[in-house]
């Protein structure tokens, strides 16, 4: 747990304000205290949903939560990979605010993380995880009263072991690893244990999305019927098969098991959201679904993800349902983080949120109210590699170390990313000045709130591990091709 630090309420309201319970804006039944159940589905790319457009039947779980709640068009995550993700996630702030940048980093215990605001106004936490980075080790289970760990057996078995068990060097194990049902089941069993009378903040990490793709054949056959190659999509990132001269057949069934994945996940999704509902009752409960990340399939050169901060790596599904004031299937467009999660899931609440906050409450969105536009900072810092982006309803620029790469994309007129504008020109440099305002103002951020990381110490037979994992890489800052 961490030390408390002064409490902040909402917008429009002064910073030396005792803080109170805020009331939700809506002439709905009054919901005082709503359960809340936030999933995070690793690895989602928002373009393979149902919802979001994609052609194939991906995702008919989420699709109808998107139909009885709100569906945000454009979520722009913080980064490209877990770990910093879902720091931002249960922290609302950017990377170069809490910190946790890399494999050695893990959450300071001075943040105030969304478990731990719910924990503090009297809601029961409870988190369940299926993917490494989730691991206590990482620092992102502070504030809740249970963490039920869902990695693979062979893991599991090796507690005490810290890093090296949460992604295991010689078998790979964490991404081979299919934890979906063992999630589902440690889910319905505490639905069925905690008190019914109490408020309840549970999280469900689902990770099998995350490559390695090896769903069930009944799943991914659906998007690839007539699939009878070899092709081995194990190992994504070193696989010497899985290159951007693939054979485009091979590209094509790459991508049928990634989707094969969101479909076996989907189901997934759909059983918790049925026991949620019996246990929790649906009309008394904000649910909201996201993701972590997205992942590349060659659009600009690369695959996996942690590697680039296009829109195929950073835009992710948020799906909110909350009936009676998050509702109506109504399409959110403008601009929303993945930073802005967090408040509003606390105002939801009625809890104040955290001093120096970057992410903000959104509900006024979701019920189709106006908001002032605000942008979104993207950042890779992993193992050397800095690229940072700006992201804004419409544009974007994004920014290699010491500025050898520099795209200014504008995403209403180019949305593959496909034709960046001249470096030069005046979009660019406007850019890139908010971009170092915003990257400023993150680091003082992080220094006025305290928020060192603590490290983990890594020795060398781990870091060679990780390295073979693909999660510590020379090569995490290589231009896209
Ligand atoms: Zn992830």
């Amino acid at each position: 747990m961490s030390t408390r630090i002064p409490f902040l309420l909402l917008s429009g309201v002064a910073a030396c304000s005792p803080p109170v319970p805020s009331t939700p804006s809506t002439t709905a039944a009054p919901v005082s205290r709503p359960d809340v159940l936030l999933v995070s589905i690793d690895s989602l790319r928002a373009d393979h949903l149902g919802c979001y457009g994609y052609s194939k039947a991906t995702s008919p779980n989420l699709d109808r939560l998107a139909r009885e709640g709100v569906r945000c068009e454009q979520v722009v995550s913080t980064t490209s990979w877990t770990l910093p993700a879902h720091a931002a996630l249960f922290t609302g702030l950017f990377d170069s605010t809490h910190g946790v940048v890399d494999n050695e980093r893990a959450l300071s215990e001075k943040a105030n993380t969304l478990a731990e605001a719910l924990h503090a106004a009297g809601y029961r936490t409870a988190g369940v995880f299926g993917g490494p980075y989730l691991h206590p080790v990482f620092g992102l289970a502070q504030g809740f009263d249970r963490w039920v760990n869902c990695m693979g057996a062979a893991l599991t078995a090796k507690q005490g072991e810290l890093v090296k068990l949460v992604l295991d060097p010689a078998e790979t194990l964490s991404l081979s690893d299919v934890t979906g049902p063992r999630t589902l089941d440690e889910t319905v069993k505490l639905l069925r244990e905690l008190p019914e009378d109490e408020p309840l903040f549970l999280f469900v990490h689902l990770w099998d999305v995350h490559y390695d793709y090896k769903p069930p054949e009944e799943y991914w056959r659906r998007f690839d019927p007539d699939w009878s190659g070899t092709l081995d999509a194990r190992d994504v990132p070193h696989n010497p098969a899985l290159t951007a001269q693939m054979p485009a057949r091979d590209l094509q069934h790459l991508v049928a098991l990634y989707d094969g994945e969101i479909a076996f996940t989907d189901d997934i999704l759909g059983r918790i959201l049925a026991v949620w509902d019996e246990h929790r009752g649906r009309e008394r409960s904000l649910v909201v679904v996201t993701s972590d990340h997205g992942e590349e399939f060659f659009e600009h050169g690369g695959k996996g993800h942690q590697r680039a901060l296009f829109e195929e790596s950073v835009r992710v599904p948020f799906v909110a349902r909350w009936p009676g004031r998050f509702d109506g299937g109504r399409a959110v467009r403008p601009l929303v983080r993945l930073i802005d999660v967090a408040p509003t899931i606390l105002a939801a609440a009625g809890v104040a949120v955290p001093a120096g906050v970057q992410g903000r409450d959104v509900g006024p969105l979701l019920r189709g109210e106006p908001m002032e536009p605000a942008p979104a900072l993207c950042e890779l810092l992993v193992d050397g590699a800095e690229i940072r982006a700006l992201r804004r309803e419409a544009s974007k620029v994004i920014r290699y170390k010491d500025g050898r790469l520099v795209f200014a994309l504008d995403l209403a007129r180019d949305p593959g990313e496909e034709a960046p504008l001249a470096t030069d020109s005046t979009a660019a440099r406007l850019g890139l000045a908010d971009l170092d305002r915003l990257v400023r103002e993150a680091r003082e951020r992080g220094k006025e709130l305290g928020l060192a990381p603590r490290r983990i110490v890594l020795d060398d037979a781990v870091r060679s591990a990780l390295k073979g994992l693909g999660y510590v890489g020379d090569d995490a800052n290589t231009a896209p091709r």
